[in-house]
């Protein structure tokens, strides 16, 4: 039996967010120190311990052994566009120095117009040599899907991709057969034999891989070799530690045609790293190590609920001694 690995600090954050995500609207989780600097473990609040066991493996991997070489320094990223009106979207794409856009369609049963309003107005703030991708979030029919894809695609000028149209493989594949437009599967990849099953059943022609929830870089790099499709990294709402991770994936993937969903620090009101990875000019770095935390920001940001700290440490330790006992 291995020893349990070296653990020097833990410090359990609580960081409110801009709008609400994923229907949450404060950030929780525990950032730890190893040998090899810091990690972080935060897997949302209603994962059962046996899927939160990746997200320990992820965070382990970063403060005990540190990540694979990169063969890239830097990684293009996307600026997101919420379900807002045309001149707002004109105004975040324009401002974002990025030239990808991540638009979001779908927002409600009636935005077929707003969804053709929305993309149209991104396309003249990125011009010509812009990519246009929409994300639907699985909530299209598949003849839904293939007449608005048909749509968005025509007022975007061309669409990079359409992110999870549908709900199911099966519909991902038959939406596939029907459009032009290359189909990313997101919903339907979100554990580590997902993605072979969804390449198998022919349902997209993109997969969009997180590492923190696949069990960190090394596990992630191998499916998304079994996958043998272009990824997509994107992030699972990680602080600047976390987020190095994801970067440090992006970074060591033999090949990277698309922009990632990395551009995310700015969804929380503060971080606990100063200066956030924020893009610049629509690149973030790739970091070596996880940066550190500043003992300032680590205060500000430190969990206020006695009970709720106590849960995290709790669920830290069950999953750190189940692994042990594993091993
Ligand atoms: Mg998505």
């Amino acid at each position: 039996m291995s020893e349990l690995p070296r653990i020097d600090e833990v410090h359990v954050y609580a960081i409110p967010l801009r709008s609400k995500f994923r229907g949450i609207t404060v950030r929780e989780g525990v950032l730890l120190r190893g040998p090899r600097g810091w990690g972080e473990f935060c897997p949302f609040t209603e994962y059962a311990d046996h899927e939160a066991a990746h997200w320990l493996d992820t965070a382990l991997e970063q403060v005990t052994v540190g990540w694979p070489e990169p063969v890239r320094d830097r990684i293009p990223v996307n600026c997101t566009v919420p379900a807002v009106g045309a001149q707002r979207a004109f105004e975040l794409v324009a401002g974002s120095g990025c030239r990808t856009a991540k638009v979001k369609v779908a927002d409600h049963p009636e935005s077929l117009r707003e969804d053709l309003a929305r993309v149209e107005a991104v396309r003249s703030a990125l011009g010509p040599g812009g990519a246009i991708r929409v994300d639907a979030n699985a909530v299209w029919d598949v003849a839904t899907a293939v007449r608005h894809i048909r749509e968005i695609d025509r007022a975007a000028g061309g669409l990079e991709y359409v992110e999870q149209p549908c709900r199911t493989v099966e519909e991902l594949a038959a939406v596939r057969r029907r459009v032009e437009v290359p189909v990313a599967a997101d919903e339907s990849i979100r554990r580590a034999e997902d993605p072979l099953r969804v390449a198998v059943a022919g349902a997209a022609d993109i997969a969009v891989l997180k590492c923190t929830p696949l069990g960190g870089v090394r596990r992630a790099l191998r499916v998304a070799e079994a996958a043998g499709l272009p990824c997509v990294i994107s992030s699972a709402l990680e602080t600047s530690v976390g987020l190095a991770a994801q970067l440090a994936l992006a970074g060591a993937l033999p090949e990277l045609d698309h922009a990632c969903g990395l551009g995310t620090v700015d969804l929380f009101e503060g971080d606990v790293v100063a200066p956030s990875l924020r893009p610049v000019d629509g690149f973030l770095p790739v970091p070596r190590t996880a940066p550190e935390p500043d003992p300032g920001l680590l205060e500000k940001y430190r969990h206020p609920d006695p009970a709720r700290t106590e849960w995290w440490i709790a669920r830290l330790r069950r999953l750190l001694e189940a692994r042990h006992t594993e091993e």
